[in-house]
Order: C-alpha cells, then sequence, then structure tokens
C-alpha cells in the first residue's frame, strides 16, 4: 500500500480495496533516508489501524539493502537500515520486517553466507523488543542473487539462528528460480521442497505475484494475478495447501494501471482461495 502523506494513509487505502493485511514502503525504496515518524502521526495510524480491522501490517525494507556486499560501507549501512525498519516495527506495533538479502556479485553464496548470518544476527540483536520477525525473501536468482533457492534461505536462516528471523515467500521469484508452481505436482514439489529444507513454522509471509517470464527466467518481473505465466490454476493449487493458508498473503502486482494491487486482484485472490 501506498503511504504518501503519512503511514496512516496505508490503512484507508487498505480499506478501499477491501484488504485485510497490508504491507508498505514507509521510506522511499532506492534512498537510505530514515522515517522520521512524529507521536501524532505514530498514533494516529495507531489508531486508525486498531479500528480497521486489518489483521497484519509487514514493511518492506528498502532495495539498497546487501548483507553479502564487500563493501564495508554498504554492509554498514545496511545493518543500520534493517535495524531502523525493525524500530519503526516495533512503533508501529508491526509483523515483520521484510527484506532481499543482496547479492554476493559473482562471489558466489558459500563465501558470503557467514558474513549474511552474522549481519542478521547483529540486526537481531540490536533490535527492541516486539512482535516483529525479520523475514528473509527468495529471490529470482538474477545476478548473484543471494537466497535464489530454498537451500540457501533455509542455510541463511539456519546459520542466522534466531527465532524472530523467518522467511516471505515469494511466488513471482520462486517460479522465476526454476519452481514450477503451474500444476498440482509442481505445487506439491515446491512445498514438500520449502517444508523439508526450510520448515513452514519459519514461513511469516507470502508475496502473490504472477510472472511476468517464462519458469527459470531468474527474472523478477512481476505480473496481475491470472495474467502471467503461473495463471489463475497456479494460485489456486497454492492457496488449496493448508501449510499456505495459515500466513498472510500480500500482492505486490502492477494493477491494472500500474498503480499497484487494486480491488480486483483482492477478491480474485480471495476467489481463488475459496472464499
Ligand atoms: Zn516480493
Amino acid at each position: 500500500m501506498a503511504a504518501r502523506g503519512g503511514i496512516h494513509t496505508a490503512v484507508d487505502n487498505a480499506l478501499a480495496i477491501g484488504a485485510e493485511v497490508i504491507q508498505t514502503h514507509p521510506t522511499p525504496a532506492q534512498m537510505w533516508r530514515p522515517l522520521r515518524l512524529e507521536d501524532a502521526e505514530r498514533e494516529l495510524y495507531l489508531a486508525k489501524y486498531a479500528a480497521s480491522g486489518l489483521r497484519g501490517h509487514y514493511l518492506h525494507a528498502v532495495y539498497l539493502i546487501n548483507l553479502a556486499s564487500p563493501k564495508e560501507a554498504l554492509l554498514h549501512s545496511s545493518v543500520t537500515s534493517l535495524v531502523h525498519y525493525m524500530e519503526v516495527a516495533a512503533s508501529l506495533d508491526a509483523d515483520g520486517v521484510v527484506f532481499h538479502p543482496g547479492s554476493h556479485l559473482g562471489a558466489g553464496f558459500d563465501s558470503v553466507l557467514a558474513q549474511v548470518a552474522a549481519a542478521i544476527r547483529e540486526v537481531i540483536d540490536r533490535s527492541p523488543p516486539g512482535r516483529a520477525r525479520l523475514l528473509v525473501e527468495n529471490s529470482a536468482g538474477s545476478g548473484g542473487c543471494v537466497g535464489r533457492s530454498f537451500e540457501e534461505v533455509a542455510r541463511i536462516v539456519e546459520a542466522a539462528a534466531s527465532d524472530r528471523v523467518g522467511v516471505c515467500l515469494d511466488t513471482q521469484h520462486a517460479f522465476a528460480s526454476g519452481y514450477d508452481v503451474r500444476d498440482p505436482s509442481g505445487v506439491a514439489r515446491t512445498l514438500d521442497d520449502f517444508s523439508r529444507l526450510i520448515g513452514f513454522q519459519r514461513l511469516g509471509l507470502v508475496h502473490a505475484n504472477d510472472s511476468a517470464r517464462a519458469l527459470g527466467s531468474n527474472a523478477d518481473r512481476h505480473a496481475n494475478i491470472g495474467e502471467g505465466e503461473i495463471g489463475e490454476d497456479g494460485f489456486r493449487i497454492l492457496l488449496g495447501d493448508p501449510r499456505m493458508r495459515r500466513v498472510p498473503w500480500v500482492l505486490e502486482v502492477p494493477g491494472p494501471e500500474r498503480k499497484g494491487p487494486d480491488r480486483e486482484q483482492v477478491s480474485l485472490l480471495r476467489r481463488l482461495a475459496g472464499a
């Protein structure tokens, strides 16, 4: 949800499209600028949220984060930014902070794993107490992205060794990195892999996005639900699995006018869930 004009406007925007959970980018996704949250604005948000009937709020960290970077300064900014997001989450009583772990830029996953895990531990250690979990999102696998497979995500989460670290499963990224979720057998294989390698107790959130690119393309290109390569059937099958229904689903689709998810997309997903 857009939150221009203050974080409380995300609540209005969510209700306007019939959403039950929200994800916001509280700061511009391509800048390091921290959020300055005035008390009055925070209280307005908390009052609106409490009255809204919404059942979850997830923050999406900035895209600049790279915990796998060889550059000390970028690693430091990344950790500081994630700590800031965890502070914002605590002050808004939000449910989680989703982030992309970053890219090893060709150095290879094994050579950055220890650094990524140590950085995540540092973020957790410096975070205030609160309900929010730090959620590692699987990547589409382009450009040396860390977390391109359930194996890699599992190894990050295991090495970080904290109950406050969970996983956000993005359906488009999974499809682009080779998980075929278009039919029952593909979905079964994908979710069994997830269960065996990561475990569903770690799943905190689903990013529900159709894919504008082919299976295994490694391209991070979201499409509206039903208009991409995964298609309505894939989402119906995914939504039919009880393990996937225990967590909130948020849309990160372009929408009909490229203004983001709309009421149609929310109701389509709800229909595919059999609701
Ligand atoms: Zn996503």
